[in-house]
C-alpha cells in the first residue's frame, strides 16, 4: 500500500523503531525488497536516488512500476516510495511523478539558502500529500558522484530545519555512505543527542546504514534515529551471490543461463539482506 512515509516514521519515533529504507535499481530489488517486508509484516521505505531513476528511465517510469508492483504482489504494509538525495529540481521531478515521498538535499548549500528551498518544497509536497526529508550537515562518502566530507552537523541548524516542518531530518552524526574504513571514528553519540534534544519528536535519519555495527545502531535507535538508510549492503550481497553462482559455472550448467535463474540467487540474497536489516531496526510486525 504506497502511502508517505509520515505516519510510519511517527509510529517508528513512539516506539523506538526504525523503519528501513533499501534503495532499488531494478525490477528485481523491488520486488525482493516489496515481498521481504509484506513477509515480515513490516513498514518500508523504497529509496531511488537520482542516479538509479534515470538508470530506470525516469521517475516516472519507477513510479509506473513501483505502484503496479504493489498492486500485483497484494502488498498491504505501508509502503513509501521516496527519492533519496534529490536536488531542488528532482523534488518537483518526483512531486509530478507520483512519489509519495521526497528527500530534499540542500545540505551543500548555505544554510539560508537550504532553509529557503526546503521551507517552499515543504509546503508543496504537504501539499499533495507527500512527506519530506531534509538534510543538515553533508554524509561522508560517495553516492551519485557527490562527495561528502562526514561532518558532525550543528544542532542548532538541525532545529531551523526541523521548525520548517519536514516530516523527518538527516543530520551528519560521522555516518558515511559506502564501506567504512577501517580507521572510522564511529558514530557520534553526543551529537546525535545533542540534534534529538533541540529537535525533540522529529524522527531524524541516519544515512550509510552499511557496515554499522549493530550495537551503535541500536544506540542510534535510543537516540532518536527512526528511519535508517541501506543502500551498499545489499549491492554487495547481491554480487556476491551472483558471483558464486557463475563461479561455480552453474550458468553453464543446462538452462542456468536464464536471466531469471541468474539473477534468482542475487535476489534471494537482498531478501536476507533486508530481512537481518528489519530484524535489527525492530520493524517487524510493526506495519499495523
Ligand atoms: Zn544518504
Amino acid at each position: 500500500m504506497l502511502v508517505s512515509a509520515t505516519e510510519m516514521l511517527k509510529k517508528a519515533k513512539e516506539g523506538h523503531y526504525a523503519v528501513g529504507q533499501f534503495n532499488i535499481n531494478n525490477l528485481e530489488w523491488t520486488k525482493a525488497i516489496l515481498q521481504t517486508a509484506q513477509e515480515l509484516n513490516s513498514p518500508v521505505i523504497l529509496g531511488v536516488s537520482e542516479g538509479a531513476g534515470k538508470y530506470m528511465c525516469g521517475f516516472e517510469t519507477v513510479a509506473a512500476m513501483v505502484k503496479a508492483m504493489d498492486k500485483s504482489l497484494g502488498i498491504t504494509v505501508p509502503v513509501a516510495l521516496h527519492l533519496d538525495h534529490g536536488t531542488y529540481d528532482g523534488c518537483y521531478k518526483c512531486i509530478k511523478a507520483g512519489f509519495t515521498s521526497i528527500m530534499f538535499d540542500g545540505s551543500h548549500y548555505a544554510i539560508e539558502e537550504n532553509i529557503e528551498k526546503t521551507k517552499e518544497l515543504v509546503a508543496v509536497a504537504h501539499g499533495m500529500g507527500m512527506s519530506i526529508e531534509a538534510e543538515v550537515g553533508s554524509i561522508g562518502g560517495e553516492e551519485d558522484g557527490v562527495v561528502g566530507m562526514g561532518e558532525c552537523a550543528d544542532p542548532a541548524e538541525c532545529k531551523q530545519i526541523a521548525d520548517l516542518g519536514v516530516d523527518m531530518l538527516a543530520a551528519g552524526i560521522g555516518n558515511i555512505h559506502g564501506k567504512y574504513p577501517a580507521n572510522w571514528a564511529g558514530l557520534s553519540f553526543e551529537t546525535l543527542d545533542a540534534i534529538q534534544q533541540k529537535t525533540g519528536v522529529m524522527p531524524l535519519v541516519l544515512h550509510g546504514g552499511t557496515g554499522i555495527p549493530a550495537d551503535m545502531i541500536k544506540k542510534a535507535i535510543d537516540l532518536g534515529v527512526s528511519k535508517i538508510n541501506v543502500n551498499t549492503e545489499c549491492q554487495l550481497a547481491f554480487q556476491e551471490a551472483t558471483r558464486k553462482y557463475v563461479e561455480a559455472g552453474k550458468d553453464l550448467e543446462g538452462k542456468g543461463f536464464d536471466p531469471r535463474k541468474l539473477l534468482a540467487p542475487g535476489v534471494e540474497a537482498i531478501k536476507a539482506t533486508v530481512k537481518e536489516k528489519m530484524e535489527l531496526f525492530g520493524c517487524v510486525g510493526k506495519a499495523n
